[in-house]
């Protein structure tokens, strides 16, 4: 079993997607191991995508990212990083395969519903910013 972090971003909560979302992961397989909804600040959205730090795109990105409530889980499943990134779809809805949860649902490049690890060291570094130890075990259900 393989864990992976996503978030469900500020443009996601106000489109009230929340819901048609996770029915969307919890159909392919993955299993809500953590869940909850936070708002990130300027500070910690910028920690969180520190690795873009140089991209034109950053301020934007944190801007967004700390515009409202998001909803960060942690998704457990077989090959779950890889499957996940499948799911969601290229970063620009436009260029995202149909039927992945960012061509259904999301607006642009930038505002494009959901985040998904790229790697399994990322995973964890990335889980370990939104929950604890505690937080993670998994409830078999
Ligand atoms: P992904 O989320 O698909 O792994 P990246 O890691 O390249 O994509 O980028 C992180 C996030 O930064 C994207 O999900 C998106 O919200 C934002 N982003 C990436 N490229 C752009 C861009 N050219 N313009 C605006 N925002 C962008």
């Amino acid at each position: 079993m393989e864990r992976t972090l996503t978030i469900l971003k500020p443009d996601c909560v106000r489109k009230q997607l929340i819901g048609a979302v996770i029915d969307k992961i919890e159909r392919a397989g993955f299993r809500i191991v953590a869940m909850k909804k936070t708002k990130l600040t300027t500070e910690t959205a910028g920690a969180f995508y520190a690795v873009h730090r140089e991209r034109p795109f950053y301020g934007e990105l944190v801007e967004f990212m700390s515009s409202g409530p998001c909803v960060p889980m942690i998704l457990e499943k077989e090959n779950a990083v890889e499957d996940f990134r499948k799911l969601i779809g290229a970063t620009d809805p436009a260029e995202a395969t149909e039927g992945t949860i960012r061509k259904l649902y999301a607006d642009s490049k930038g505002e494009n519903i959901v985040h998904g690890s790229d790697s399994d060291e990322n995973a964890g570094i990335e889980s370990s910013f939104f929950f604890s130890t505690e937080d993670a075990v998994r409830v078999d259900n």
